[in-house]
C-alpha cells in the first residue's frame, strides 16, 4: 500500500479534489465496520480504545512521537545505562518460574542490523501474541548484566513499519506512538487510520481561514495528517499546535457565545448606592484597606452599578481578607434599595459571617439576618418572613438560602463564599427563580489566572493579589506521628502566652462519619485528660447540633476555650484572630489545598503562627506534597506543585466546573496557545453571537460536539 496519496505537507496544495469535503461531526455516524478489512474482532478492539466511529479514529492522535535519531543502535549499548532501541523481533521465550503453566516474563531477542541484545520485559504476557518474528519494536530500558548483557524493558512498543509499507521516502525519524492495547497493535491501528482519511477525503477546517491563517496554523486537514504520518519535526510541531488551538479554540467559542448569550437574555439593573453605609462602615474598620481590596471593591462596584447582571469571581488567597469585598458589595446594594444574600458552604461559617457582619453593622441601619438549615421551625418562618417581607436587608446563610419557599422582596446581589466547596449548578439556582440577581462568587482555590478563565469562561475575575500588612508565614513543620509529643509541647508554650489553637482530627472517609465523630472524641478525650489537663479543651464536629456547635465557636471566639478539636468543619473561613497553631493529624491524608486552607485559620493575627503537619507519609508523592506545604505559603505557588504532583486532570474539580475532557490539548502546558485562541474566540463571537453566518456553520457544529447540551439553544430557533 502506497501511504502518500492523501498527505501533502501543511501548507501544501489539496491532495485530493475538494470535492469530497468533509466535517469531522458527519464522521461521527459513519462506524469502522464500514472500512474493508474491519469487521467484528477488529472493531471490538478499537472499541476497547474508545473508537467507534470514523471521526474517532481519524483523531485516534498518537501518545506521543519518538524520535528515532535519538535511538541508540545496539552495538552502541553500554552497562548501566538507560537507552533506546530499535530491531526486529528475531526470536521470543518465557523467562522466570511458570505460574500455571505461564512464564511470568518474556525474553525477546532483538536485531538491528548492528547487533542482538535480549530484552526482558515482566507482566505483559499479552504481547507475546505481537511480538511475532520481523515486527520492529522501540524498547527502552536499562542495559544490565546477569546471565549475558540484556535489556531490562521499561517499556516496549510495537512500531509502525513504513519501510515494508513501500514507503522508503517517508521512512521518517519520527514515529507516532499510539495507545493500543492487546486486541490491535500499533501497525495495524495506522494502517486503519491511513485507511480511514482516504476514505473520507479531504477534511473540512470549521475554523475560519482568517483565523487559521493570522495564527500562522496548517489546515485541519494537513495537520491530521501529519501528525499521524510526519515528515519532520517542525511540520509535526506545527501540526500539533493547530490540533490543539484547534480543540481550545472550540471550547472558548461555545463560552464565548454562551456569555453572549446570557448577557444578551437577561436584562440586569443598575444598583448605584449613595455610599451612605459603605464609608460609615469602611471607616469604622480597624484596619485600612489593602490596595488590592480598594481595587476589587472598585471593580465590583462598578458592575454594580452596570445595567448588565454582574458575574464576577473575585480569586484571593486564604487570609487576603476576601469578606469585606463581599460585605462592601452588600452594602452598595442595600443603598440602592435592594436585598443582598450572602451564601456560604458550611453552618460553621456562616454563623461566622452572621455574627461578624451584624456586629461590624450594628451602628448602621442595616438588617442582617441569618438562615440556615438546622434553625427551629419559629426561628425559620421568622427569617422567611423578614426576607419576604423586605425587612431583611442582608440575609446570610447556608444552601438554606436556595431552597423552596425562600422569597425575596427585591433580591440583588448574591454573594458565594468559598465558591469551591459548592457544585457548580447551584451558581444558576437563583436565576431559575425568574430574577437574574449580580453574582459574586469568592474562591481561595488558588487557580493560576488564565486557567480560570477557562474554567469559568462566563465569569470576569478579580484576585486580591496582596495580604494584608504584618502576616507573618505560618512556620510549618512536618512531624512524625511518633513525636507529635514535641508539637504539642510547642501549643503549650504558645497557650501559656495566652494564645489559643486548634487540633484537627485525622480525615476519615465521608461515608464513616460516625466513625469521624468517635476518633474526634477519642482525641478530645486524650487532649483534655492527659495532654492539656489544666486547658480548656472544646470539640467540634459536624454531626452536633447547630445550637451546640455555636456555643462552641462562641467560647472559642471569646477565648473560653483555649484548645479547639475539630474534624474540617473549620477547614474554610473560619477566623480567630488569637489562634496561633493548628495540629493537623493524620496531614497525610488530607489534599494540599486542603492543608492550606486549614493552616490559613492561623495566619491572621499578629504572633507568628505555627503548624504541625503530623504525618507518617507512605508515599512519595504524599511527602512530596507535605514538605511544599512547609516550603511555601503562597497558595498559587502551591497550587502550581500540586498540579506538578497530581497531574491536571484531578484538579479543578474540572469535570464538574463543565468543561469537558479535552483531547490533546492540556491547560497549563498549553497557556499561550489558550490565551490566542480565547482572543480569537471571543472576536469572532462578538460579531457573530450566535454562530449564524454561513461560514461559521461547521464551527457552530464542532461547538455542540465538544459542549454537547450546555449549547444546544445555539440550534433552536
Ligand atoms: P479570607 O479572604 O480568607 O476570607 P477574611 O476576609 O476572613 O479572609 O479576612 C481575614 C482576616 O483579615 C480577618 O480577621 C479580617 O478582619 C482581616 N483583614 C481583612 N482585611 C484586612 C486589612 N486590610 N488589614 C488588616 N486586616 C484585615
Ligand atoms: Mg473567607
Amino acid at each position: 500500500m502506497a501511504w502518500p496519496t492523501s498527505r501533502g505537507a501543511p501548507g501544501a496544495p489539496p491532495a485530493r479534489p475538494s470535492l469530497e469535503r468533509t466535517v469531522l461531526p458527519d464522521l461521527r455516524t459513519r462506524p469502522v465496520t464500514e472500512l474493508p478489512g474491519v469487521g467484528p474482532k477488529v472493531a471490538a478492539a478499537l472499541g476497547e480504545l474508545g473508537v467507534g466511529s470514523l471521526a474517532d479514529l481519524v483523531s485516534h492522535y498518537p501518545a506521543r512521537h519518538e524520535d528515532l535519531s535519538n535511538v541508540k543502535t545496539i552495538a552502541e549499548l553500554r552497562v548501566g545505562e538507560k537507552a533506546t532501541v530499535v530491531g526486529r523481533v528475531v526470536g521470543l521465550r518465557g523467562v522466570g518460574r511458570p505460574v500455571r503453566g505461564r512464564a511470568p516474563g518474556l525474553s525477546v531477542q532483538l536485531y538491528d542490523g548492528t547487533g542482538y541484545i535480549p530484552a526482558v520485559v515482566w507482566g505483559r504476557g499479552w504481547l507475546a501474541n505481537q511480538l511475532v518474528p520481523d515486527t520492529r519494536v522501540l524498547v527502552s530500558g536499562e542495559v544490565q548484566r546477569r546471565y549475558g548483557i540484556q535489556l531490562a524493558a521499561r517499556s516496549v512498543e510495537i512500531v509502525d513499519d513504513p519501510e515494508t509499507d513501500g514507503d522508503n521516502a517517508h521512512a521518517g525519524r519520527f514515529v507516532p506512538v499510539y495507545p493500543s492495547n492487546s486486541g490491535i497493535n500499533a501497525r495495524r491501528l495506522r494502517t486503519l487510520i491511513h485507511r480511514a482519511l482516504d476514505e473520507v477525503g479531504r477534511l473540512l477546517d470549521p475554523l475560519p481561514a482568517e483565523v487559521v491563517a493570522r495564527q500562522g496554523l496548517p489546515s485541519l486537514h494537513d495537520a491530521v495528517h501529519e501528525v499521524h504520518f510526519p515528515t519532520s519535526r517542525g511540520h509535526l510541531n506545527r501540526a500539533m499546535r493547530r490540533l490543539i488551538f484547534h480543540e481550545l479554540f472550540v471550547l472558548q467559542t461555545g463560552l464565548a457565545a454562551r456569555k453572549a448569550r446570557v448577557e444578551a437574555s437577561e436584562t440586569g439593573r443598575s444598583h448605584r448606592g449613595d455610599g451612605g453605609l459603605l464609608n460609615p462602615y469602611v471607616k469604622g474598620l480597624p484596619f485600612g484597606l489593602t490596595g488590592a481590596q480598594e481595587r476589587v471593591i472598585e471593580e465590583t462596584l462598578a458592575d454594580l452599578r452596570s445595567e448588565r447582571p454582574m458575574r464576577r469571581l473575585v480569586q484571593g488567597d486564604v487570609g487576603s481578607g476576601k469578606t469585606v469585598v463581599a460585605v462592601a458589595a452588600l452594602l452598595s446594594v442595600v443603598e440602592a434599595g435592594g436585598q443582598g444574600a450572602l451564601m456560604a458552604p458550611t453552618e460553621v461559617l456562616a454563623e461566622q459571617h452572621y455574627l461578624s457582619i451584624s456586629g461590624a453593622l450594628a451602628e448602621l441601619p442595616v438588617n442582617v439576618v441569618l438562615l440556615t438549615g438546622s434553625q427551629t421551625a419559629a426561628e425559620r418562618r421568622e427569617a422567611l418572613e423578614a426576607v419576604k417581607g423586605g425587612e431583611a436587608h442582608v440575609v446570610v446563610g447556608t444552601h438554606a438560602l436556595i431552597q423552596k419557599g425562600v422569597e425575596f422582596r427585591d433580591l440583588a446581589l448574591v454573594v458565594v463564599d468559598e465558591q469551591h466547596r459548592f457544585g457548580v449548578g447551584q451558581r444558576t439556582v437563583f436565576k431559575e427563580k425568574g430574577v437574574t440577581p449580580d453574582t459574586l462568587v469568592m474562591t481561595a482555590t488558588p487557580i493560576p489566572r488564565t486557567l480560570s478563565l477557562t474554567l469559568y469562561g462566563d465569569l470576569e475575575v478579580s484576585v486580591i493579589d496582596e495580604l494584608p500588612p504584618g502576616r507573618q508565614p505560618v512556620e510549618t513543620e512536618m512531624v512524625a506521628a511518633s513525636e507529635r509529643e514535641g508539637a504539642y509541647e510547642a501549643v503549650r508554650e504558645e497557650l501559656a502566652a495566652g494564645r489559643q489553637a486548634y487540633v484537627i482530627c485525622p480525615l476519615v472517609e465521608e461515608s464513616e462519619a460516625l466513625e469521624d465523630v468517635r476518633a474526634a472524641e477519642e482525641l478530645h478525650e486524650e487532649l483534655s485528660g492527659e495532654v492539656y489537663p489544666d486547658r480548656r479543651v472544646g470539640l467540634l464536629h459536624g454531626r452536633m447540633a447547630a445550637q451546640e456547635k455555636r456555643e462552641v465557636m462562641g467560647a472559642f471566639r471569646a477565648g473560653e476555650i483555649e484548645v479547639l478539636v475539630a474534624t474540617t468543619v473549620v477547614e474554610v473561613g473560619v477566623d480567630v484572630p488569637n489562634a496561633s497553631a493548628i495540629v493537623i493529624e493524620g496531614a497525610e491524608r488530607f489534599g494540599l489545598s486542603q492543608l492550606h486552607q486549614l493552616r490559613g485559620r492561623v495566619c491572621r493575627g499578629l504572633h507568628p503562627p505555627k503548624c504541625f503537619l503530623v504525618a507518617d507519609p507512605k508515599t512519595e508523592d504524599s511527602r512530596e506534597r507535605l514538605e511544599a506545604l512547609c516550603e511555601h505559603q503562597d497558595g498559587f505557588k502551591l497550587s502550581e506543585v500540586d498540579l506538578a504532583i497530581r497531574g491536571e486532570g484531578t484538579l479543578f474539580g474540572a469535570r464538574q466546573s463543565g468543561i469537558p475532557d479535552l483531547k490533546v490539548a492540556k491547560l497549563l502546558r498549553d497557556i499561550e496557545v489558550l490565551v490566542e485562541a480565547r482572543r480569537e474566540a471571543f472576536d469572532l463571537v462578538a460579531g457573530d453571537p450566535r454562530l449564524r453566518s454561513p461560514a461559521h456553520r461547521p464551527l457552530r457544529r464542532e461547538v455542540r460536539e465538544l459542549l454537547g447540551a450546555d449549547v444546544e439553544w445555539l440550534f433552536r430557533e
